[in-house]
Parts: structure tokens; C-alpha cells; sequence
């Protein structure tokens, strides 16, 4: 086992830092035995690059159905929009979708990270 810091984001997400020290097992100079342990929790003040992304397209996300709320209001004469609007919509769907599916299976990855 070898040691290396580890990156904890606000959001409760991280990744691995700086390698720091090698293990008993390991005396090869330059190299680590491919497992990882943390030898020190280094807080980073904002959120992965991930939840960084998902919360630019919910927020881009909000600010369409707001459009739509408006554009609703005004009765049909916006109705191309509406629909340009909710297209939109549907695509940050998927797109926050498979964001949050990449999340999760990066979480799931944790404990079984091996060397690279
Ligand atoms: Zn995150």
C-alpha cells in the first residue's frame, strides 16, 4: 500500500492527490505497489469538475423553464419558441442524465482504484 493525499470537493466528491509515501512492500524508486492509501484529507473550497458541469446545465436548465413560464403567459404567440425552448429542455435532460450516471459510477469506483 502506498499513500497519497487526498482531494475532498464541497460536494462531497474526490479525487487523489499528491503521492506522499511509499509502503514497506514498495522500495522501487519511482514506483508505487498499486494500492492506494489516503495519508492526508485536503479540502479544495468548490465542487468537482463533474457537479461543476451538472449545475451549469440545471441552472441553464431553470433559466429555459422560466422562459417558458413567460412565454406561456403571453397565451400562442410564442408557441415556436415554446417548443425551441422545451427541445432544449429534453437535451439538458439527458445531458444532466448522463452526468449524474458518470458521478455515480465514479463513486461506486471508490475502494477499488488501482494504480495507474
Ligand atoms: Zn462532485
Amino acid at each position: 500500500m502506498c499513500f497519497f493525499d487526498q482531494h475532498r470537493f464541497v460536494c462531497g466528491d474526490w479525487k487523489w492527490g499528491h503521492f506522499r509515501q511509499h509502503c514497506a512492500k514498495e522500495y522501487r524508486i519511482g514506483e508505487t505497489c498499486g494500492m492506494k492509501l489516503i495519508m492526508q484529507t485536503v479540502p479544495v473550497g468548490s465542487k468537482c469538475k463533474l457537479c461543476e458541469k451538472i449545475d451549469t446545465k440545471m441552472r441553464r436548465r431553470a433559466a429555459e423553464v422560466d422562459r417558458v413560464n413567460r412565454w406561456q403567459r403571453e397565451g400562442s404567440k410564442f408557441r415556436a419558441s415554446i417548443d425551441k425552448s422545451m427541445d432544449l429542455i429534453r437535451g439538458l435532460d439527458g445531458e444532466i442524465y448522463e452526468l449524474s450516471c458518470e458521478r455515480n459510477r465514479r463513486l461506486q469506483g471508490i475502494g477499488t482504484q488501482t494504480g495507474y
